[in-house]
């Protein structure tokens, strides 16, 4: 069943924050949300295809639940009626911060019929939240996670590997720490410096150095591992390619517009490179996978085939075999 959702952006509206790396204006590439949130909706659900049998009404952006009380109503109002006249919106989302999350608030939320809230938690290392201006903390977070739950919400948490302060040490303790905070799916954004932002003058001051791709590729394999190991979804990995993106708003940083797929890409690397080692191959090899994960084997311009190549001095190619599952990888002569 294929799941679509309709974003309404709600830049910096809501947010009486200046976090670091936040310049909510020029991500989500409007200033001015939609005064007729009902009507851009209604709109928006005609241009839906037919495939996709579910759709969510999402508000993202900002920090939805620090509105004042009667425009946060204006807005779920809107959504509730959308979601009433059609039976293929399934759901009502958004996301917000840790610290704008209290029982009034939830209680709000579930009269209005929202089904998913999406936490901005970022890191779980207070040293680094503080260094990021994030004004709360990682009890906040777990507070708010806790009681998201406790109300029946499916909650998803979003952070942000990379931060000021951040060490491959903090970004796996962080990971594991949302982990056990049981979310039904997260989402990683590898940090980036965006123009027109606090990090943007630390970065060029010499101050912050972010992850290099290839870095954060690798701790994000490594996540993504931890998060199905306790079968966590995961939404999204990396932010989206928008015109914006490509109109030179990232200034340094994990940026690709195919960041996720680099990071399946590594996984299957790094579990074929186990694989061949345990008895290297004196002849050329085959690899093969589960149906559709040819790609994810073979990598961007053939990288993980050139890599194993140069290792083990054999040629390697890919097949597919239906009897195989997921990150699976059997071998065999050519
Ligand atoms: S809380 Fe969210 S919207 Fe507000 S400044 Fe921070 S990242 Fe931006």
């Amino acid at each position: 069943m294929k799941h679509a959702s309709i974003p309404l952006f709600i830049p910096h509206l809501a947010c009486k924050n200046d976090c670091i790396f936040c310049n909510q204006k020029r991500i989500a590439g409007t200033v001015v949300p939609p005064s007729d949130p009902y009507g851009f909706f209604t709109s928006a659900l005609k241009n839906i295809h037919k495939d996709f049998t579910k759709t969510d009404l999402a508000f993202f952006g900002g920090s939805f639940t620090g509105l004042e009380e009667k425009d946060m109503i204006f807005y779920l109002d809107a959504a509730a009626r959308v979601k009433k006249e059609n039976p293929s919106v399934t759901g009502i989302r958004l996301s917000t911060r840790p610290d704008y999350i209290s029982e009034k608030i939830l209680n709000t939320l579930a009269m209005y019929g929202v089904s998913t809230i999406e936490l901005g938690a970022q890191s779980m290392n207070d040293d680094v939240l503080k260094r990021s201006n994030r004004n709360h903390s990682s009890a906040d977070t777990e507070k708010a996670a806790l009681m998201i739950k406790n109300h029946g919400f499916e909650l998803v948490l979003q952070f942000m590997p990379g931060l000021p302060g951040d060490t491959d040490e903090t970004i796996l303790i962080t990971a594991e720490k949302i982990a056990r905070l049981k979310p039904d799916a997260v989402r990683i954004y590898p940090c980036v410096v965006i123009k027109d932002t606090a990090l943007e003058d630390e970065y060029f001051a010499g101050n912050f150095t972010p992850l290099s791709t290839k870095h954060a590729v690798e701790l994000c394999a490594n996540m993504v591992l931890l998060f199905e190991r306790h079968n966590i979804n995961i939404i999204r990995i990396g932010l989206h390619s928008s015109d914006l993106m490509k109109n030179q708003s990232v200034v340094a940083g994990p940026f690709h517009p195919a960041f996720g797929e680099l990071v399946f890409q590594r996984i299957f690397y790094l579990n074929a490179l186990k694989l061949i080692s345990l008895d290297p191959p004196k002849e050329n090899t085959v690899l093969y996978v589960a149906p559709g994960n040819t790609s994810k084997m073979t990598g961007r311009k053939k990288e993980n085939l050139i890599l194993l190549q140069k290792t083990f001095k054999v040629s390697f190619s890919v097949k597919e075999c239906p009897s195989l599952k997921k990150y699976d990888i059997k071998r065999g002569p050519r």
